[in-house]
């Protein structure tokens, strides 16, 4: 998708501070951070949501875990905690039309959820 944002940051035609990119995954850290440790973990496949999802990509997106888990221990919040959303659609304030996995972490976060 050429008018993606989130494309153009895999490709890096717009700066990010990318903590981490291989074939199928890039981790950069979020521009406006909601928590001491904000991250975003994205596939570098132009998948809209997770209803824009198929089966094909199953493995794909099993790897934003991976992906997550490997910079939750970099970051030094593997132990402490962090939590992992990924809003779909307007209920959940989705702003950017390529699926991706908050990371969030490094404090303790509002609880319930909602
Ligand atoms: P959403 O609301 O779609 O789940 O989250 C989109 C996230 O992307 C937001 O947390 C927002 O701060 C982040 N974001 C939006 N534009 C940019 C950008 O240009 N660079 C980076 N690094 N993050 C962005
Ligand atoms: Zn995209």
């Amino acid at each position: 998708m050429t008018d993606c944002l989130f494309c153009k940051i895999i490709k890096k035609e717009i700066p990010s501070e990318i903590l981490f990119q291989d074939e199928t995954i890039t981790v950069f850290k979020d521009i406006n951070p909601a928590a001491p440790v904000h991250l975003l973990v994205i596939p570098n496949k132009h998948i809209p949501s997770v209803r824009g999802m198929d089966e094909s990509d199953e493995i794909i997106l099993g790897k934003l875990f991976s992906g997550a888990k490997a910079a939750a221990e970099k970051m030094g919040i593997a132990e402490t905690g962090y939590r992992l959303i990924i809003n779909n659609g307007p209920d959940a304030h989705q702003e950017i039309s390529h699926i991706h996995m908050h990371l969030l972490g490094g404090g303790n976060m509002m609880h319930p959820m909602g």
